[in-house]
């Protein structure tokens, strides 16, 4: 955990970036990827800056729990009954935005496993 986060997401956080927020709560914003990979294709981020998965602890537990379940909520929202929650740990696993992230994709066939 950082107090400069400087990453797109700490960007969009503080509106340096505007973006259409689909949700928001004291915890977490969500809003649509710029390069969607499917017709649904969202992201969940904290507004606790954590970097990636690996850097989380025992302490946000409770708000990892959080972000899957806003997850969920907004997939079914989008009239999702399948889809493919992703969190891409560390740049070889493609994570490019270090600012943890949850993917919410779907509205299409979802091959597996992935590349
Ligand atoms: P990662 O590759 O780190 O798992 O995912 C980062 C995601 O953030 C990518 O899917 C990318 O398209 C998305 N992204 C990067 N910059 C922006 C931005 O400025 N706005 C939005 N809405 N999405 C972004």
């Amino acid at each position: 955990m950082t107090e400069n986060n400087q990453t797109v997401f700490g960007k969009i956080l503080r509106d340096e970036i505007k973006t259409d927020r689909i949700y928001e709560d004291e915890h977490c914003i969500a809003f649509k990827d710029l390069q969607p990979q499917a017709p649904v294709h969202i992201l969940v981020i904290p507004r606790l800056h954590i970097a990636s998965l690996s850097e989380a602890d025992e302490n946000q537990a409770l708000l990892l729990g959080h972000l899957l379940l806003v997850a969920a909520k907004l997939a079914k929202m989008q009239g999702l009954i399948a889809w493919r929650t992703v969190i891409n740990t560390g740049a070889e696993a493609g994570q490019t935005v270090f600012h943890l992230h949850i993917h919410v994709i779907g509205g299409r066939p979802l091959l597996w496993p992935p590349g």
